[in-house]
């Protein structure tokens, strides 16, 4: 077996912001996700990691505007540059951002733990949390049982070194594994990256829904409210409308919280849903459909243009028919971003043009394929 530091000298390591003290243990070879292989460009350029739905890669790229770095296409992530700040909350196709610190090569099968260890940043100094993660992909699912292995030991080896607290306002330690060999290491800012793992939120079907898109809007609950916001704009007895309702998954969603629903379709709801006293069903055409009078929520999930459907929930708001909305764009064309963007530019302009105060947020989720899912809400 070769003695530690050998074992170190064997494997390429990109440290963005090593401390000089580091650079000793570092032989830099190639870099494998830095254009410039210098110690000073990489000290001045901010990297980042993002994690996304694999095939979304260039869209993330598009919507960040940064300069790609790693970009495989079916990859789950990219590596970009360029950009000093990215807020989380504007970005639609990235489910996770990072900051990315360096990356450890050709990790050996034997000991992975000493050479993700010497390859931490100095800084933060100490992390309120360790997440040890995977890509969206066939080969990331096959090593995740590797790292739910892993993760106790590293765990232990952090705290020894008083690196791993429990406070969940330090910055989170992010082990990224594109394959077995290979790690990134980064960093997520609590307040602006997501909290789940692999930037996943799970949610649970329940055996009697009427759809798998039962999943989706749990998802966007959980994803844009936090627990407080869920508990106050979700209460038992509240309003909602539900657009392409058919065969109803999201209105089953809202019934299960409690809601009171409009549901709004030509086609059959289904199973538990059909003849549900907390459901009304409307064969009706829901671009035309008006409520009597205001609702506490407006969720439409019709497959249509997305400047079609941003035009109707315009409408909604600026007409004061709703508080909030959950809705999808679809998004089957090529240039995904710019279609994105112009409806909810569409929507921004008109909103603030009636002086309408609201909080817009899209995000494509892990149950989205081509379409994105957008939260309005009216504020005060
Ligand atoms: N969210 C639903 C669920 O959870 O089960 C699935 C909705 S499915 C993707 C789209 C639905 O929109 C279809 O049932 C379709 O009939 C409906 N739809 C499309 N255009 C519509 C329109 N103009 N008016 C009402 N419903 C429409």
């Amino acid at each position: 077996m070769p003695s530690q530091s050998n074992t170190i000298r064997s494997y390429r390591f990109v440290i963005h912001t090593a401390k000089i003290k580091q650079a000793r243990i570092l032989p830099f070879s190639l870099p494998a996700i830095v254009t410039t292989p210098t110690i000073r460009a990489m000290n001045t350029l901010h990297s980042w990691l993002i994690y996304c739905r694999p095939g979304f890669e260039r869209d993330c790229v598009e919507e960040t505007q940064a300069k790609p770095v790693e970009t495989a296409e079916n990859s789950g992530f990219v590596v970009l540059q360029g950009k000093p700040k990215l807020a989380y909350t504007q970005l639609t196709f990235a489910r996770q951002l990072l900051t990315l610190h360096g990356e450890v090569n050709d990790l050996p099968e034997r000991d992975r733990l000493s050479p993700l260890l010497a390859a931490l940043p100095a800084t933060p100094e100490k992390f309120g949390a360790l997440y040890l993660e995977v890509p969206d992909t066939n080969e990331g699912k096959t090593l995740s049982g590797f790292t739910k292995r892993f993760q106790p030991l590293l765990e232990e080896a952090l705290r020894n070194e008083s690196r791993l607290v429990d406070d969940p306002s330090l910055p989170r330690l992010h082990i990224f594994f594109p394959d077995e060999h290979r790690a990134l290491i980064a960093t997520g800012d609590p307040h602006n990256s997501s909290a789940a793992l692999n930037g996943i939120q799970r949610v649970s079907m329940v055996s009697d829904a009427p759809s798998r898109s039962y999943l989706k809007l749990a998802e966007a609950f959980e994803v844009f409210l936090d627990k407080k916001e869920q508990a106050l704009w979700l209460k038992p007895g509240m309003t909602a409308i539900d657009l392409g309702a058919a065969p109803g998954g999201w209105t089953w969603q809202l019934v299960q919280r409690g809601l009171k629903v409009i549901a709004v379709d030509n086609g059959p709801l289904k199973g538990a849903a059909a003849g549900h006293p907390s459901i009304r069903h409307l064969r009706q055409d829901g671009f035309r459909f008006r409520p009597q009078r205001p609702v506490d929520w407006l969720v439409c999930d019709m497959v249509e243009q997305p400047q079609r459907v941003a035009e109707l929930m315009t409408e909604w708001f600026v007409g004061g028919m709703t508080q909030r909305a959950i809705f999808n764009l679809k998004l089957p064309m090529k240039k995904r971003v710019a279609a994105l963007q112009e409806a909810l530019n569409s929507i921004r302009t008109a909103l603030n043009n009636k002086g309408v105060r609201y909080q817009l947020e899209a995000r494509q989720l892990y149950h989205d394929r081509e379409e994105v899912t957008i939260y309005l809400a009216r504020k005060r």
